[in-house]
């Protein structure tokens, strides 16, 4: 398998933050222990990376290749690859590598490792032809899902998951505000187990309004609007510290309101008797493997469908700047060939 591979690979490469990426021919790396080397066939565009791209997010390695939503097949293993071999479709998420020891890993919070690897931001990840990811954090995936279709599941998908997990299994109204990737997963996933879902948009977006109802979404309104009823529960995917509050004023007693997002605006100060009532204010951070593998056993059944915009890898620029825009319905993916 080895000998046929290029030397050779194209990706998009951060140099620095707050620059456009640029496109480079860079050596295909080769897989060490435990490792796979994987041809991308598609890779999601993530509000992270945007993040990452805009000097948001501290210490990414540099010079990086972005993107933790990798969908690829292995064409060359390390030593000690036992999961996977030439030839698989994998999935490689955000999570890359624990150290297994610390006292989160071993109290089963590997999201919240000491000592965690990133792809995409503190390892290269998938806006390249080739990647390298660590076996023992890729995913099978569900075989009836396109390559660019399954992109949005890794990431968009997982913490859409993690986040819908926190919200509570108690939670039955529950609110999505800031309604594109994830949101256009999660609300699937959550109405498939009998939830309620109010989506929040952009006041005034109402195609967003509209591409809510249609996924499942029992009301969908401008996030300064108040939902007809009061919310169990709200999950927040906008980078916007402002929407926790609108978020805490649209829940009911004992309600929980979950940020989804890696990053975001100041939350602006608020007066106590929002939080009152043991409302609970929490993030999500990263995922765990369990997360994972339950999402995607979940996603067939739903069945989940996205919806994704395509860039060729060399667009990559242009599909973050949509992405920064809002201009994305559902999900931005790249693909490879
Ligand atoms: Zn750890
Ligand atoms: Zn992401």
């Amino acid at each position: 398998m080895t000998s046929a591979l290029p030397r050779q690979m194209r990706a998009m490469v951060l140099e620095r933050p707050n620059q456009s990426l640029r496109l480079l021919e860079l050596p295909v790396p080769s897989p060490g222990p435990g490792q796979l080397l994987i041809r991308v066939a598609a890779c999601g565009v993530c509000r992270t990376d945007l993040h990452i791209v805009d000097g948001e997010l501290p210490e990414p390695k540099l010079p990086l290749i972005p993107g933790h939503e990798i969908v690829g097949s292995v064409v060359a293993i390390g030593s000690e690859v036992s999961r996977f071999g030439p030839g698989q479709r994998v999935g490689v998420p955000w999570l890359g590598h624990t150290d297994g020891t610390c006292r989160y890993c071993q109290r089963g919070q590997e999201n919240l490792c000491d000592h965690p690897e990133f792809t995409g931001y503190t390892v290269d990840g998938g806006y390249a032809e080739y990647t390298l990811a660590h076996e023992q954090f890729c995913f099978p995936l569900p075989e009836d899902v396109g390559d660019a279709e399954a992109a949005p599941l890794l990431c968009a998908g997982l913490i859409g998951y993690r986040t819908l997990r926190l919200a509570g299994d108690t939670a039955r109204r529950i609110g999505i505000y800031g309604f594109g990737a994830a949101g256009h997963i999660v609300v699937q996933v959550a109405t498939y187990l009998g939830r309620e879902v109010y989506a929040f948009t952009k006041p005034g977006d109402l195609s967003g309004q509209d591409f809510a109802h249609r996924l499942g979404a029992v009301w969908a309104g401008g996030s300064d609007q108040q939902p007809p009823v009061a919310l169990d529960a709200a999950m927040i995917f906008a980078p916007v510290g402002a929407l926790m509050v609108e978020a805490l004023k649209a829940t009911a007693k004992g309600g929980t309101v979950v940020s989804g997002g890696i990053h975001m605006s100041d939350i602006p100060a608020f007066p106590y008797r929002l939080l009152w009532e043991e409302r609970v204010l929490r993030s999500v951070a990263n995922l765990t493997r369990q997360d994972g593998e339950e999402l995607l056993a979940l996603a067939p059944q739903v069945p989940v469908r996205t919806q994704v915009e395509t860039f060729p890898l060399a667009a990559a620029n242009e599909a973050l700047q949509r992405l920064r825009a809002g201009a994305v319905e559902g999900a931005a993916v790249l693909e490879m060939s």
